[in-house]
């Protein structure tokens, strides 16, 4: 058995070696690093997959939520919704740009922040939520964009971590997560559903005036070469980027299948285990599994680690600290509820091994390492 490890990228890129070298190649060989035909190639690509009007690339995740921002024209101390446990990027640009974020409680079930959080966390200064779809599993989106309908508020999605997960609504329309608000924003970091072998993001949006906006920050907010109208950023998606990303986004959708099949095996095994609790699957997204993450209950989530850890089976918690309890934020965020379920999952959580080249050799290890663990 081949060494488990949290991402196994290697062997990912051995499936598809031949095609990502030779796209690699045609770069190199056309020198074109920058603004190469591959990059309006993949924004056309992952804008047709998704159904939605336009993809701009961009650096990477995190400028994309930054671009976004800056894209809706907000003024300084305006609020802006987002979790309390989550990656910290969201939470971060909106400090950054001058804005106040507005930390909520997830749901303990679906790791996402819900309805009933996001409204009673509004005041007369917010303007803008931003959803994250954590770790595969869509936020109830026509919920969100119901409240964003009535207090007039923009809704700027985060898919880092559930690009090509559908949504369903509850007339039956399915649509891409990412393509639901007013803005989409992800990433392309290699360990991600869709990843590059570098930096690199995109930002979506169906607006066409968004669209124009986006496109002139993301370049030094200039639209006419050395006018700048307003003060952008730098922050670009580069050729090779682009050519690997356009081999791999024809793998998305399998790859979404391989983590879910290797989620099934996960679950159908450890859901009877006392002190633990499985990943749930809300009804209105498909979960795409860019993690597996565990609870585990009475306070042995550490020694559960470790042990996984000594039978050289790596396991990460995401997220050990909620927002509301880092120090960079303490002078700047405002508490928008009680934020007790963040704080459990903190103590809780834990993700096993999960990437499209899990075997079920391996997965039988990290099963029986489990089992053995809870009947010591
Ligand atoms: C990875 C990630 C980001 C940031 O993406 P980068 O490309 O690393 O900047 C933002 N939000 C979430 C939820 C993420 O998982």
């Amino acid at each position: 058995m081949e060494n488990i490890q949290m991402v196994d990228l290697k062997n990912q890129y051995k499936k598809i070696k031949k095609d990502i070298d030779q796209a690699i190649k045609e770069v190199i060989d056309s020198t074109q690093f920058i603004k190469g035909h591959q990059v309006n190639e993949f924004a056309d690509n992952l804008s047709k997959y998704l159904g939605v009007k336009h993809v701009i690339p961009c650096g990477n995740g995190t400028d994309a939520l930054q671009i976004a921002l800056m894209s809706l024209n907000l003024k300084p101390s305006d609020e802006i919704i987002c979790p309390a446990f989550t990656f910290i990027s969201s939470a971060e640009v909106i400090g950054l740009l001058g804005y106040r974020p507005v930390l909520v409680d997830v749901d303990y079930n679906s790791f996402n922040v819900t309805k009933k959080n996001i409204e009673q966390a509004i005041s007369v200064k917010t303007k803008a939520i931003i959803p994250v779809h954590l770790f595969g599993q869509g936020c109830e989106m026509e919920e969100i964009m119901k409240i964003a309908q009535k207090y007039d508020l923009f809704v700027i999605e985060d898919t880092a971590q559930a690009l090509g997960s559908d949504y369903t609504f509850s007339n039956g329309e399915k649509k891409k997560l990412g393509t639901i608000g007013t803005i989409g924003c992800t990433s392309f970091f290699p360990s991600k559903n869709l990843g590059c072998y570098g930096d690199g993001g995109a930002i979506m949006t169906n607006d066409d005036n968004l669209a124009e906006n986006i496109k002139m920050i993301s370049n030094h907010g200039m639209k006419e070469k050395y006018h700048h109208k307003v003060l952008g950023v730098n922050s670009r998606l580069d050729s090779l980027q682009a050519a690997i990303l356009n081999i791999k986004l024809k793998h998305l959708d399998s790859y979404i299948i391989s983590r879910r099949t290797a989620a099934k095996i996960y679950t159908d095994a450890l859901k009877d285990i006392k002190g633990l609790i499985v990943p749930t699957e809300e009804k209105c997204s498909i979960h795409s599994y860019h993690q597996y993450t565990l609870k585990v209950l009475d306070d042995k989530r550490d020694e559960l680690k470790q042990y996984l850890n000594d039978n050289n089976i790596p396991a990460m918690i995401y997220y050990p600290v909620p927002l509301h309890k880092q120090e960079a934020f303490l002078q700047i965020a405002r508490q928008g509820n009680d934020l007790s379920c963040s704080e459990k999952l903190s103590k809780e959580v834990l993700s096993l091994p999960m990437h499209t080249e899990l075997t079920k050799e391996q997965q039988d290890f990290i099963i029986s390492k489990i089992k053995e663990f809870f009947n010591k």
